[in-house]
């Protein structure tokens, strides 16, 4: 039979004996698991056994794009890496653009399954349909950019994508990300960490396999639609980039600022993408067949030197190690970035990590005994630099914080739990609850601890307007972003799985409504398109719900409770300052929310997912034992 969008083939590597062997994936599996997450949380489930140390050799680490990833519509360009996580325990899941998605594909794989452990540094290099491990001793300690360019010399070919690891991931920082281009990151859950505990430094592709369409004009024709859509209504993602962010949500008061204890930052416009754009902005970057280019490309010559080749500062980065630690200054913040990607550690957890440590240090907590001489205080730029640089070399006092903000907090002791804003372990990303409740749903119940992108935010649909992009999913009511009733917790639950399709399907959430031109009914008629399958958004929405109820049972198997769906004390807690100030989210109104969310996923009242509705999704083979 002939397949369309995909190669139907996944390669297996076993790092401690190197055999590499290919299998082969029937449709039904694109068609129930899509790619991705899902896809890979199949394998995990199937695979891994519980209780594995994350950074042991048994641990399981999957590279997955998904049955579309490669076609020409935009947005199509992400691949999912996933493991046990080493910060949290729990499924570990992320998502990176760029070129390396695509690149895998047309070398001829769809997804790639690594287990055991090399006894001495290799990398991988897939190409045309074969797949090799190459010695990588030499490579071992090179920052991320000398390891890129080694590789590309070494193969002979400058168009080589390579997904990488630097010192950061080698020394198993547990929030060690993995970069492709050098510029885009699987950032969050220290997979990074995982490919270091592998002594894998690196997987290069290149391939000129196309992928076949079931329908070439019908594909042709959508993605022209939907690039007209976007040249009517371009927005100002491409222009100022995820940054545009910083001013509005200074304003309303929710710009997470100084470890969260408040939600403004006097300097805000000094760090802001519309004063990135006008001041150190040098090129616009892009994924594959993206025609919004939202990536940055700064450059800075002094006080410091910052080479565009590292991409430039992201939404997240800018509050994370701006706000957050009260910094101001947005060329510090540049230089930042490029460490953290020539570490390859991810930005959100050291700039939270750092944050905490702020913290600790200006309330007596730690003092600069414990930081080697470093007055460790809210803005002060060099300090900031100095942490991220010693996290990245697991040095200092950063040897402690790379240990991630939970054990960091253990570790030192006294009162520092209260500020470690973690969930599940995972340090917070850069939205502030208490003024969106349903991003604090997100934080609480995402499988794999705080993530920001377990749905879009709620400010989007308060009114008529915003309403508009999710409509097919019978949304059709505006909502307080404050609102916690049993319908913002519908909203959420439809939504999450909505993203969990985006995931699996390696879609780029920019690109879709409610921020992109790309509608859910396009989402819907490009896949058919692409393979010819004849599906619906019903269908699709299922495998975004099986991917929610497996990721469940994956973190159930390794020990997590109901009770770890919860927020940091800190949300329960008035705001100190900004325009939201006094503002905080009811304990029991959150936990009666969490509660409503689980009986709509159907689950009983501890969060397992009922035997019926395992059988629906077809997941029967994932019902597994409960405690008595
Ligand atoms: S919108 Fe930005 S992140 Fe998304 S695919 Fe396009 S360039 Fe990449």
């Amino acid at each position: 039979m002939k397949i369309y969008g995909h190669n139907g083939k996944v390669l297996r590597v076993d790092l401690s004996n190197r055999a590499i062997t290919e299998e082969e994936l029937p449709e039904i599996m694109y068609r129930r698991y899509l790619g991705g997450g899902a896809l890979s949380l199949y394998y995990l489930l199937k695979e891994l056994k519980p209780s594995v140390d994350p950074l042991g050799p048994e641990n399981m680490l999957i590279f997955a794009a998904s049955a579309v990833t490669g076609t020409p519509a935009l947005g199509f360009s992400r691949f999912t890496v996933a493991a046990k996580s080493p910060i949290t325990g729990a499924f570990g899941e992320a998502e990176a653009g760029g070129w390396w998605g695509p690149e895998l594909k047309f070398s001829g794989f769809d997804a790639i399954i690594i287990k055991g452990k090399a006894n001495k540094p290799v990398y991988l290099w897939i190409h045309n349909g074969k797949a090799e491990l190459r010695e990588a001793s030499h490579l071992w300690g090179q920052l991320a950019r000398e390891t890129q360019e080694t590789i590309r010399k070494e193969l002979g070919d400058e168009k080589i994508r390579i997904a990488l690891i630097g010192p950061g991931g080698e020394k198993l920082v547990k929030f060690a990300c993995i970069l492709n281009e050098l510029k885009h990151a699987n950032g969050r859950t220290g997979l990074g960490a995982v490919m270091g505990a592998k002594n894998l430094k690196a997987i290069a592709v290149r391939g000129n396999k196309k992928m076949s369409l079931y329908d070439p004009e019908r594909v042709r024709e959508i993605v022209k639609r939907v690039l007209e859509t976007y040249k009517e209504n371009p927005g100002t993602l491409g222009e100022v980039g995820t940054a545009r962010g910083v001013m509005p949500l200074n304003a309303d008061g929710i710009l997470p600022t100084r470890n969260f204890t408040s939600g403004s930052f006097e300097k805000a416009e000094d760090i802001c993408g519309e004063t990135m754009r006008d001041t150190i902005l040098v090129g616009r970057g892009t994924c594959y067949a993206c025609a919004v280019r939202c990536k940055r490309e700064v450059k800075v010559d002094e006080p410091y030197k910052v080479d565009p080749i590292y991409g430039g500062p992201e939404y997240e980065t800018i509050a994370a190690l701006g706000s957050l630690c009260g910094i101001g200054d947005l060329k510090a913040l540049a230089l930042a970035n490029q460490i953290c990607g020539a570490y390859t550690i991810d930005t959100i957890s050291t700039g939270t990590t750092i944050a905490f440590a702020m913290e600790c240090f200006e309330k007596g907590i730690i003092t600069k005994k414990d930081t080697g001489g470093i007055e460790l205080k809210f803005g002060n730029v060099e300090a900031m630099l100095q942490m991220v640089e010693q996290i990245g070399k697991r040095e200092g006092f950063g040897n402690l914080l790379a240990e991630g903000v939970k054990i960091a907090a253990e570790k030192i002791g006294k009162d520092a739990q209260e500020f470690a804003m973690h969930v599940k372990g995972l340090p917070l990303p850069l939205h502030e609850p208490r003024g969106k409740t349903g991003v604090g749903l997100g934080y609480a119940l995402s499988p794999t601890g705080a993530d920001h992108l377990e749905i879009p935010h709620d400010p989007f649909f308060e009114s008529e307007a915003g309403l508009k992009g999710i409509l097919p999913l019978g949304i059709i009511e505006p909502l307080s972003a404050y609102d916690l009733s049993s319908r913002k917790v519908r909203m959420f639950m439809y939504l999450q799985q909505l993203y969990n399709l985006f995931n699996s399907i390696g879609l780029c959430i920019f690109t879709a409504n409610p921020f992109g031109p790309l509608s859910i009914n396009n989402v819907v008629d490009y896949t058919n398109a692409v393979t010819g399958w004849d599906t619906s958004l019903w269908e699709l929405m299922k495998v975004g719900e099986r991917h929610s109820n497996m990721s469940r049972i994956f973190n159930l198997r390794e020990g997590f409770t109901s009770k770890d769906d919860c927020l940091p004390d800190r949300f329960f807690q008035s705001l100190e300052g900004g325009t939201l100030k006094g503002k905080k989210i009811y304990f029991q109104e959150f936990q009666q929310a969490v509660k409503t969310y689980y009986q709509m996923m159907g689950w009983d009242e501890n969060g397992f997912p009922l035997k019926g509705k395992l059988e629906e999704l077809e997941l029967e083979w994932a019902y597994g034992p409960r405690p008595s």
